[in-house]
């Protein structure tokens, strides 16, 4: 995938509101054949997808790129807020269950 095809697949994403910010070092993507964890280890993001698996500490892939964007636009979380707050409770529960 060319630097920008991921760009695009990333604008992409947070246009059609597919990027859930659930912390400050966690989100979820909507992918297009996929749903990925995308979460921040220190200083680097990383992503469950097959490419963020095997080549993204090389180069980034479209889901950590779209949640870098969608944190510089909180506008494009608002359509995605209640959903952010119910993964958010699900995930409470699961860790203390
Ligand atoms: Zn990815």
């Amino acid at each position: 995938m060319s630097r920008k095809t991921v760009i695009d697949k990333a604008d992409r994403l947070k246009k059609n509101y597919r990027v859930i910010l659930m912390g400050p070092g966690q989100a979820l993507v909507i992918g297009d054949h996929d749903t990925y964890d995308v979460t921040k280890l220190s200083f680097r993001w990383s992503c469950n997808c097959p490419w963020g698996r095997h080549k993204g500490r090389w180069s980034e892939c479209s889901h950590v790129m779209a949640v870098r964007r969608a944190q510089m636009d909180p506008s494009s979380q608002e359509p995605v807020a209640r959903l952010a707050g119910l993964l958010q409770e699900l995930k409470q529960m699961k860790e203390s269950a």
